[in-house]
């Protein structure tokens, strides 16, 4: 289960310290000289090289990459426009897909969820959200179809309440893989149909995993990519000042959400760990650089966990925080997680919050449920997954119903 709106919401990131840098390992990269087939995808795959010992024009390349990403290709002898020779030269040394699609789920609200195993065993989760075009005004009144991708394997942010982090951070994903989950979400889709947006709020923490996402992100914008503009891009994050700067002074053009969860550092320090070496002050006006280098209307998240951040003093010392800031605050109903004690807000305790928050003038949205029977919230299906492999099935079904 888990809420969804244009976007989901899972897991955190990364053993990444306040400045974002990750101490996480990386992941899976061709050993050098190796002959077993390298992931087309990343790009030190090695390609371009490749292309020109075969005496091939160095547009190749991106016309290869075309074919994966605008053309939906699924093999290399889909790429009718190349020689046979090249086609079969191709499929012995590179392979497109370096993941296998472990479990395939879809919601009667058209919510489809992939549990992907990656080359090492590891699994990680990807969405497409189908949102009707009354929910999609913003996106010029069309339908929106957006994803929502995972950045680490697991989650170091430690956020108390969420499935993703429960046994930490495992690794980054590689470009490869981040846009690997592109590629197989835009696969469910009939060819006349394109993904609209992208949300990066899967399973980790993508700021402390830029490095690997940022080039993954470009090809998304690139027009021989999937071609989806930047400000179609949500990157949502726990807060690392240092990470947020980071993108301030590089790529200001994607839409940011900073996840809060509480308006004051007591509370926040208990929710999510990582706001004890960094402090709401600091998370705020990170925020507001990112917001003077981008001119766009920041997100807040903030799940609301019942009994414990949603009485109307939160939300009155929520509006105090926000004050006077041009911003949009996700409230986001908490989705039980199994074996964890926090629980949902009462409806009751919900309209009271959103009450005062507005009241007090802030700019607020709820964030529906989508997939509910799917365990749509990132780190929910890999963990119900693991539990039936790993112990008894019976672990892990009372919450699907
Ligand atoms: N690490 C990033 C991105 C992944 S989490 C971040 O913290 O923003 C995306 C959002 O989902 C966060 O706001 C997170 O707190 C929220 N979330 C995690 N588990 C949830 C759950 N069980 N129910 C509701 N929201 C959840």
């Amino acid at each position: 289960m888990r809420e969804m709106n244009s976007e989901i919401y899972p897991a955190e990131g990364g053993e990444a310290s306040r400045s974002g840098e990750a101490t996480v390992p990386a992941a899976a990269t061709p050993a050098p000289g190796s002959s077993d087939p390298v992931h087309v995808l990343d790009p030190a795959c090695g390609l371009e090289d490749w292309l020109a010992a075969r005496g091939q024009p160095a547009w190749r390349a991106k016309a290869i990459r075309r074919w994966l990403c605008a053309g939906r290709a699924a093999t290399f002898a889909d790429m009718t426009d190349l020689s046979k020779d090249l086609r079969a030269a191709l499929e012995a040394r590179f392979r497109i897909f370096s993941t296998r699609i472990a479990r395939h789920v879809r919601a009667e609200d058209g919510t489809e969820k992939l549990l992907l195993e990656l080359a090492d065993g590891q699994r990680i989760e990807c969405v497409l959200l189908r949102e009707h075009a009354r929910e999609a005004s913003e996106a010029g009144g069309g339908q929106r179809l957006t994803v929502c991708i995972s950045s680490q394997v697991g989650c170091g942010m430690g956020c108390v309440f969420c499935a993703s982090g429960l046994d930490g951070v495992i690794r980054n994903l590689t470009t490869g893989e981040i846009l690997e989950q592109l590629l197989r979400l835009q696969k469910l889709l009939p060819a006349t149909e394109r993904i609209s947006h992208i949300v990066v709020m899967g399973m980790g923490e993508p700021l402390a995993n830029l490095d690997r996402l940022l080039p993954a992100l470009a090809t998304a914008q690139d027009a021989d990519g999937l071609g989806i503009s930047q400000r179609r891009i949500t990157i949502s994050t726990v807060g690392l000042p240092k990470a947020i700067d980071r993108l301030s002074a590089e790529n200001p053009g994607y839409h940011l959400a900073v996840s809060l969860h509480a308006a004051e550092d007591k509370l926040r320090t208990r929710l999510v760990p990582v706001n004890k070496a960094i402090g709401l002050a600091e998370v705020m006006a990170a925020a507001d650089r990112y917001w003077e280098a981008s001119g766009r209307r920041l997100t807040f998240e903030y799940v609301l966990l019942g009994g414990v951040n949603d009485a109307p003093e939160d939300a009155a010392r929520l509006a105090a925080l926000l004050g006077r800031r041009a911003a949009l605050v996700n409230v986001i109903p908490y989705n039980a997680v199994a074996g964890l004690p926090w629980r949902e807000p009462s409806k009751g305790a919900q309209a009271r919050f959103l009450d005062v928050l507005r009241s007090a003038g802030v700019n607020v949205q709820v964030r529906r449920r989508k997939g509910a029977r799917i365990d749509a919230a990132c780190g929910q299906l890999r963990r119900l997954e693991s539990a039936a492999a790993g112990s008894t099935a019976a672990d892990a079904s009372p919450r699907d119903p």
